[in-house]
């Protein structure tokens, strides 16, 4: 998947695999895991407030929000989406517009939500909006679980990686996600990620990311010893090389949760205590490049509408 041009794009939607799901299906008139066609489908595009800092700025991030997911977590906050409930079709031509019109509102950035198997899509488009003049960082949002070969074919376009770690134990993985491979997946997809954009750099007067990768670690009710194990992890493999978002915003949604019992720690939010015992650990090891979560910041409200703004 070395070389890319606008016409051999669609051919890596045949035989699909773009994700570490390798579901191997013809995207053309069946689907994998994702739920997704060979046709481009979003939910909304619109100027996004509630990223770290550094990302969101004052006037905010232009968040392009696409349907489907390859991970597909019981606990998703946006599940509308994730299940490809939500989403109307658009072509690249009208990506690459949308890019400009972000801009054009104020954004700081164009911030790619649940990108993966639409890869070859924001790829193209990503190219030609560059070469028409687009001068505003690419920032690739993820689960973490991605293919490095994949990743590849964003290296002349996206310059800030915002993945997830969501799981360092196959069982929770499992449990969660129904992919026990995703902590060797998301160290592998990691370490692919710093080695194509580097350490991060910030614009000297905004304070705005320009490149690098921030990984978000957002803590499950009652798996905070997991997620100081990914902080630990994330942390001894690679120091001030990457920032941590430690994230304290678990929303509970009780109507998309399995039913059984094992899953009923998802119905709550995470205390105080638990956050806090998580920041603490991370102050312990010695981590500074960080960003953390201040006040009540778990509520449905601040999951956005998948209203077709901005498509
Ligand atoms: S992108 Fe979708 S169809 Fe392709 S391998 Fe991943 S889940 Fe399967």
């Amino acid at each position: 998947m070395d070389t890319f041009s606008v016409d051999t794009y669609k051919s890596l939607y045949s035989g699909c695999r773009l994700c570490p799901r390798d579901c191997g299906k013809d995207r053309k008139d069946s689907f994998g895991v994702c739920l997704e066609p060979d046709r481009l489908f979003i939910a909304r595009a619109a100027l996004h407030m509630w990223e770290e800092p550094c990302i969101s700025g004052e006037s905010g991030s232009g968040a392009v929000f696409f349907s489907g997911c390859p991970l597909k977590c019981v606990f998703c906050q946006n599940h509308e989406i994730s299940t490809s409930k939500v989403g109307k079709e658009i072509s690249v031509e009208r990506l690459i517009q949308i890019f400009f019109e972000l801009k054009e509102k104020g954004a700081n950035n164009i911030n790619l939500v649940t990108p993966t198997h639409y890869i070859p899509h924001i790829a193209i488009a990503g190219l030609i909006a560059k070469e028409k003049g687009l001068n505003i960082p690419f920032v690739y949002n993820t689960s973490g679980y991605e293919k490095p070969e994949s990743l590849d074919l964003l290296k002349d376009v996206v310059s800030v990686f915002l993945p997830d770690f969501k799981y360092l134990k196959k069982e929770t993985a499992s449990k969660y996600s129904k992919a026990p491979d995703y902590p060797d997946v998301a160290k592998k997809a990691l370490e692919k990620m710093v080695s194509m954009v580097g350490a991060p750099v910030f614009d000297k007067d905004t304070g705005l990311i320009k490149s690098g990768v921030i990984v978000r670690v957002l803590v499950l009710p009652e798996h905070t010893n997991e997620a100081i194990d990914i902080i630990k992890y994330l942390y001894e493999t690679y120091k001030d090389d990457i920032y941590i978002s430690i994230m304290s915003q678990y929303t509970p949604i009780p109507s998309i949760l399995p039913k059984d019992k094992e899953y009923d720690s998802l119905r709550r939010k995470i205390t105080k205590r638990e956050y806090d015992k998580v920041i603490n650990a991370a102050l312990n090891l010695g981590v500074k490049n960080a960003f953390f979560q201040e006040g009540d910041v778990c509520k449905e409200s601040f999951i956005p509408s998948f209203d077709y703004e901005g498509v």
